[in-house]
């Protein structure tokens, strides 16, 4: 594969940023809500406050959809994030909920989608836990199992039967949920919400959260809003106040590559015929979906951690997209000619639990951390829920599901640089292993044939 021309993009390859930036907030405002981050979290929640008659501000540091809202890969997923299988064992009395909302969450975005009609290419395929040896398949069936026991909504089969490309084994078929170009489903919603009666500030970074009378008071750079209650939407940013509780979640970078266009006759002889996006089953899964123009968006692979705040503006590791090139080599051995054309990344928040978390600090300051590589369902429901306990005063069984009664979180392990290394070198052995093994398989029919 290809990888001499990449382009480094950094913000998103699935749309440019947008022409009509808003103002920044110059002088000093008060409201009943502010919400601190524009992305699809915050968005929605700024969005329902306002569609409730709540007057509420929305302050964002760039302009709405700069953060992953706008890169990640477009999976719709029906499913809870994170490794299920841990889940089950760490928080198996959690699982029902964490189904019916991961399904409830993905239905609420494709009504988001059609009720403001929003061209963001969306097709409900589904996603596919894809196995890309026997031992994945044999974890795809027990995560089967603890899906369906959750109450999920899967299908198991080989690639043939899933319609997934046949240099995977088989997987586990998610019959909620789809793909998108989530850059377009980000700006699509912040149209729909400029169009509301929230107030929004672009180009407005919160410097600091604090208390003063009784309100809550933000500080920007050119004025100050202060309000009853207030928000926090930054995601992986989430950290950078005082005010947040300690050990939230671990800011990780994530990235994603797109291939050049190919030709369609060629995807058509991979038997994608699903179109379904695809998560491996690694500890560190690799994700691949096609989309309307011929290509792949591929990426994850590898993690990189955040250790301080503010957290720096980045584009991808030429070394990791070489790297995520060999592993497209291996999983589609017809395209090994097809070049990278583009790449990108984006910060996401991990919690030490794996579960999205949502809470509240002292009565007036919210949050949520709906991550986990499944904030593009999540977020804008949680989001949306926050709003709705804000106004009524009580919360949805889903928002009850993940709520945290007391802001107090362990430390996370295995999140450290040399943690995540050992993941990733774990996987790679595991693929090693794999590899000869369907060596000596091949060696064993080609001798038999003889
Ligand atoms: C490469 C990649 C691939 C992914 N793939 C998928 C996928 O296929 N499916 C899926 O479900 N999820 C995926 N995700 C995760 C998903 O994108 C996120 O969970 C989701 O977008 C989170 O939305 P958010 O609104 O919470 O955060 P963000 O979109 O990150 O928004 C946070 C916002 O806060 C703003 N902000 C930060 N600090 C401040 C401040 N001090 N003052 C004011 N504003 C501030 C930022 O500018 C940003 O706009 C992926 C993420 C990445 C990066």
């Amino acid at each position: 594969m290809r990888t001499d021309h990449v382009e480094y993009l950094p913000f998103s390859g699935w749309v440019d940023p947008p022409t009509d930036v808003q103002p920044a907030l110059d002088g000093d405002v008060s409201c009943r809500v502010a919400v601190i981050g524009g992305g699809i979290n915050g968005m929605s929640t700024a969005l329902r406050l306002a569609q409730r008659g709540l007057d509420v501000v929305l302050l964002e540091a760039e302009f709405c959809g700069h953060g992953s809202s706008s890169r990640n890969a477009g999976q719709l997923a029906g499913a809870p994030g994170g490794d299920l299988q841990l889940l089950n064992l760490l928080s198996r009395k959690k699982m029902p909920g964490m189904m019916r909302l991961a399904e409830h969450a993905t239905h609420h975005v494709e009504e988001f989608i059609a009720k403001h009609d929003i061209d963001c290419e969306y097709e409900a395929t589904g996603n596919a836990f894809a196995a890309v040896s026997r031992g994945q398949m044999g974890r795809v069936g027990r995560v089967a199992k603890i899906v369906t026991r959750a109450g999920g909504h899967v299908e198991v089969g080989t690639s043939e039967e899933l319609g997934i490309p046949r240099g995977f084994v088989g997987g586990m078929r998610e019959t909620v949920g789809g793909r998108m170009n989530p850059g377009k489903f980000s700006l699509g919603m912040r149209r729909v919400l400029l169009d509301s009666a929230a107030r929004v500030f672009e180009q407005t970074k919160v410097t600091d959260v604090s208390r003063e009378g009784g309100q809550v008071v933000m500080t920007t750079s050119r004025g100050q809003v202060r309000a009853d209650r207030v928000v926090l939407a930054t995601n992986a940013f989430a950290g950078e106040w005082d005010v947040t509780p300690k050990h939230l979640s671990v800011p990780i970078y994530v990235i994603e590559v797109e291939t050049e266009p190919i030709d369609p006759a060629r995807i058509a002889a991979l038997g994608w015929t699903s179109g379904m996006g695809l998560v491996t089953q690694h500890a560190i899964m690799e994700n691949y979906r096609l989309t309307p123009r011929n290509t792949i968006v591929f990426g994850v692979r590898r993690l990189e951690r955040g250790t301080s705040y503010p957290l720096p503006e980045k584009v991808p590791d030429p070394e990791l997209v070489r790297e995520l090139a060999s592993a497209f080599e291996r999983r589609f051995p017809s395209l090994a000619d097809v070049a990278i054309e583009r790449a990108w990344g984006g910060w996401i928040a991990i919690t030490p639990s794996w579960l999205p978390v949502a809470g509240r600090i002292d009565g007036d300051v919210y949050y949520s951390i709906a991550c986990n590589g499944h904030g593009l369902a999540q977020a804008p429901y949680v989001g949306t829920l926050i709003a709705d306990a804000i106004v009524d005063g009580e919360r949805h069984e889903d928002l009850q599901t993940l709520w945290q009664e007391k802001p107090s979180f362990p430390r996370p392990v295995m999140m450290s640089r040399s943690g995540l290394r050992t993941i990733w070198a774990y996987d790679r052995l595991l693929d090693m292993v794999n590899g000869s093994r369907r060596n000596a398989r091949r060696g064993a029919v080609l001798t038999s044939d003889r």
